[in-house]
């Protein structure tokens, strides 16, 4: 299950990313709790988790979601998008994360929920996906850490029913960037595409792309928040590990990035004919 490849972001490897999310589950909850997201940002009045849901009710408004819908939600984190899936949208929800802690608490999160959302611990990239089953499959800011993303999208066109959608939304750059390069190391992706790169891979899948957008200071005030909720509580850093710090020294990047406009967040959404 284990790779550990050469990528343009360096080598990288399948643990840690795993790793990552186990170690750090309790961090990202205490910071981005059920989410771990950007926001989106309309009114700029948003707190985070406000910022959040708004960012899920657009994509799955994008994504045509309707109740009763069978959604794939792949790279699940916390449960906090099923979750919300199945309240807001009476959708049925299959997650799947390759972190056992993770798994465990959004099994947690979501028992309450009659059995609308299930996970399941699985690397995306192996996964044996049942043919023409699921009527969404959702990508939320997790296939920045596959390894062959073009044949990761061939997959997902299988497992799609006819009309259904893949929603993606990544984070988008060019890896011919020096910072863009630097954002993928420190944030564990194997390599970052630019919007262009996702929608010519995603219709090479084989899926035709109903809507591409390109978000910047609609979504960016996600790391100005972080920092300042960092910031405040900068003392706890001295405690932890090495890598955490260097995470959090990752927002200052992300801050660049938007800023310069060298990083952009893209949502995409294609269906199978
Ligand atoms: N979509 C969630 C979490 C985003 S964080 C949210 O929006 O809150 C990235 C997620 O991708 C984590 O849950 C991580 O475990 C998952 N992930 C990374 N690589 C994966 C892989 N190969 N297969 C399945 N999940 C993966």
């Amino acid at each position: 299950m284990d790779r550990a490849k050469a990528s343009p972001a360096g080598s990288l490897s399948l643990q840690e990313i795993r790793d990552h999310y186990d170690q750090f589950a309790w961090a990202y909850r205490r910071y981005w709790g059920d989410h771990i997201h950007h926001g989106l940002f309309v009114s700029g009045e948003e707190d985070p988790q406000q910022a959040q849901e708004k960012m899920l009710r657009h994509c799955a408004t994008r994504a045509g979601l309707q109740p009763a819908m069978r959604v794939l939600d792949v790279g699940c984190g916390h449960g906090g998008t099923a979750s919300f899936l199945a309240r807001e949208f009476s959708c049925r929800v299959l997650g799947l994360t390759i972190s056992q802690t993770q798994l465990e608490v959004a099994r947690k999160l979501c028992g309450s929920l009659d059995g609308a959302a299930s996970f399941e611990l699985a690397d995306a990239e192996s996964y044996a996906f049942p043919a023409a089953t699921f009527d969404v499959i959702w990508n939320m800011e997790s296939s920045d850490h596959f390894f062959d993303k073009a044949a990761y999208f061939r997959k997902a066109a299988t497992a799609l029913k006819p009309g259904g959608k893949l929603m993606v939304a990544a984070w988008t750059g060019s890896m011919q960037d020096q910072l863009i390069a630097d954002i993928a190391r420190v944030f564990l992706f194997p390599q970052l595409w630019t919007t262009d790169e996702h929608v010519q891979q995603i219709e090479s899948a084989g899926l035709q792309v109903v809507s591409s957008e390109r978000l910047s200071s609609e979504v960016a005030r996600t790391w100005d928040l972080a920092a300042k909720q960092i910031g405040d509580s900068r003392w706890m850093l001295t405690f932890l590990p090495a890598q955490f710090r260097e995470f959090v020294d990752g927002i200052e990047l992300m801050r660049e990035g938007y800023r310069n406009g060298k990083l952009t967040y893209s949502i995409i959404v294609a269906t199978k004919r």
